[in-house]
């Protein structure tokens, strides 16, 4: 079984046990290293694999699983989002930041990214990554927001769509480049640089 699969060893007291990797984000929720800030409902941290010069996650301490749970009753702390977000954009005036959430996790506990355009990071590394923050993949805070307003829930995407959206040809975020592969598209995003 590959490192990935057996887990990081955490917990508290002398009995570790192996965490599944899918639940590290609860772990770096309560690491005062990864917290920017804490409400008595939500807490921002740093995301640990940052895929551009800024990269927040904002969670709830609810134990919601994904966007997929959400009902109108959680209006208000998703619009508490809102307001952290509102935050972060204030805190990072000579950045553009977006907030949103992906329509696949592959990390348990809902948690919203924010993140700035620029897309610069060594962490930043496939295809997937890139399409997974720059397609419809990525899902907008107002769209969720309104979702659950309006709809009273967000609608899984097709197995179909998931694919075509992960294989999408690449094309740069801030003009219309296409780059041939990953390395020509990192080294691209360098000239967007002010
Ligand atoms: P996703 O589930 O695809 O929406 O994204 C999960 C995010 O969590 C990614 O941006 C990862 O870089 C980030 N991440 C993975 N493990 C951790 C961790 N232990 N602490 C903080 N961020 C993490
Ligand atoms: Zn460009």
């Amino acid at each position: 079984m590959s490192k990935r699969k057996l887990g990081i060893m955490t917990g508290s007291g002398t009995t570790k046990q192996p965490r599944h990797w899918s639940l590290g984000l609860l772990g770096s929720m309560e690491d005062p290293e990864s917290i920017v800030k804490k409400t008595e409902r939500i807490v921002v941290i740093r995301d640990k694999y940052p895929k551009a010069k800024i990269h927040y996650l904002v969670l709830p301490y609810e134990d919601i699983n994904s966007i997929y749970k959400l009902t109108e009753k959680h209006t208000s702390l998703l619009e508490e989002f809102g307001k952290l977000y509102e935050e972060l954009k204030e805190k990072h005036k000579e950045s553009n930041l977006r907030a949103g959430f992906h329509a696949v996790p592959s990390m348990q506990r809902l948690h919203m990214h924010v993140i700035s355009t620029d897309m610069i990071s060594p962490c930043l590394k496939t295809k997937v990554h890139w399409n997974s923050f720059t397609t419809r993949f990525f899902i907008p805070y107002q769209d969720v927001l309104k979702g659950i307003k309006e709809d009273g829930g967000i609608k899984k995407i097709s197995n179909e769509l998931h694919k075509s959206l992960m294989s999408t040809e690449l094309i740069c975020n801030q003009c219309n480049f296409k780059p041939k592969n990953m390395p020509q598209l990192k080294e691209h995003l360098l000239t967007h640089v002010k």
